[in-house]
């Protein structure tokens, strides 16, 4: 422990005692929130225990936040949007949290919000707090600490979290699945780009925002706007309570960022007045239960001796069509859970 918290400059003495850290935490201390996430996204188990004991002492302090997913290609202008939404919410008098799932930081080594210099101005801002993807693991086990993280800052009193991720497929499902409300941004590009995503990030959207509608890009952008309202109109709305909509917006140049806060309290209302909202919450966590234990169920399996030395035969007998996948899954839970194989 002692060691650990050398490594940790702004961890205080006791700081690793989750009622202390909780107390900090809710009193808005940036450090103790810090220390907190850390424990969060730590694998060791001693961290693990105390971040669950941490969550649990936290719990009846959040959800008091707007949740907001965010996706867009690379180079689409996520990180000018975020610093110009961003510094718009907290010049409103808002805390704005900015938080990414980004599975491929490992490898690139954190691109989403690892170069806070393009967010220079939400970077220094008091009320605003910053936090790049967690790196490495799988999808799920990144999610997880996204939304645990969500949840402490929350606790510390930032009332818009801002959930980032890159235009890519899976993520952006595990974004929407922690968020009340999915904002895709796009570009002027129009119909090309359309055909570069994938329809099923579409159909997450709760509003598009085409980005760089500046200059010269202004025509482009309109024609894009209207591309995109059709392709939605044809689309099975995620809610009975909101349509989502297409609105233009230049992040450089600070145009449209107060209509897009409109939109985003108009849903929430909208939701809220439905009681989706909260349902929509409800589900989520149950949701996440499952995939908890899914990812449990699986880490169980991959620690289990028995079971690690026969995974490799039988995914291989499974592959070949010797076996079917039931019956390989059935001895493999067979084993954690000592049943006889079916
Ligand atoms: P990200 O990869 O999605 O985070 O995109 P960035 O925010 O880094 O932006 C990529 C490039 O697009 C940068 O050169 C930005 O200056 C530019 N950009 C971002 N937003 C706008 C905008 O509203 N208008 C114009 N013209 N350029 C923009």
């Amino acid at each position: 422990m002692a060691k650990d918290r050398e490594k940790e400059p702004g961890a205080a003495r006791g700081a690793s005692d989750p009622a202390e850290l909780a107390k900090r935490i809710r009193a808005g201390d940036r450090a103790a929130l810090a220390r907190g996430i850390t424990l969060v996204e730590s694998s060791r188990a001693d961290h693990q225990e105390q971040a669950q004991a941490l969550l649990t002492l936290l719990l009846p302090d959040t959800g008091r936040a707007v949740r907001l997913g965010l996706s867009g290609a690379p180079g689409v202008g996520k990180s000018t949007f975020t610093e110009a939404f961003g510094t718009f919410l907290t010049g409103c008098g808002h805390k704005v949290a900015v938080l990414a799932i980004d599975p491929s930081s490992a490898r690139s080594g954190g691109s989403i919000l690892g170069d806070k210099t393009r967010m220079e101005l939400l970077a220094r801002d008091p009320n605003a707090f910053i936090r790049p993807s967690p790196a490495g693991g799988t999808l799920g086990g990144v999610a997880r600490r996204t939304r645990e993280a969500m949840l402490l800052t929350e606790a510390a009193g930032f009332d818009v979290v801002l959930i980032e991720t890159v235009g890519v497929g899976q993520s952006e499902t595990a974004v929407a699945d922690m968020v009340d409300m999915f904002l895709l941004l796009l570009s002027p590009g129009g119909g090309d780009e359309l055909q570069g995503i994938k329809r099923g990030i579409m159909e997450l959207a709760d509003l598009v925002v085409v980005n760089k509608a500046d200059g010269e890009l202004v025509p482009a952008a309109k024609r894009a706007a209207m591309e995109y309202k059709a392709a939605l109109h044809l689309m099975r709305p995620k809610s009975a309570h909101w349509q989502p909509d297409v609105l233009l917006a230049s992040a450089l140049k600070g145009v449209g960022i107060a209509e897009i806060w409109a939109a985003v309290e108009a849903h929430g209302k909208a939701l809220a007045q439905a009681g989706e909202l909260e349902r929509n919450r409800a589900q989520q966590a149950q949701a996440w239960m499952w995939t908890e234990i899914r990812e449990g169920l699986s880490a169980s399996l991959k620690t289990n001796k028995e079971a690690a030395r026969l995974i490799p035969s039988l995914e291989a007998e499974v592959k070949a069509g010797s076996m079917t996948p039931t019956v390989a899954a059935r001895r493999l839970l067979g084993l954690v859970f000592g049943r006889p194989n079916p």
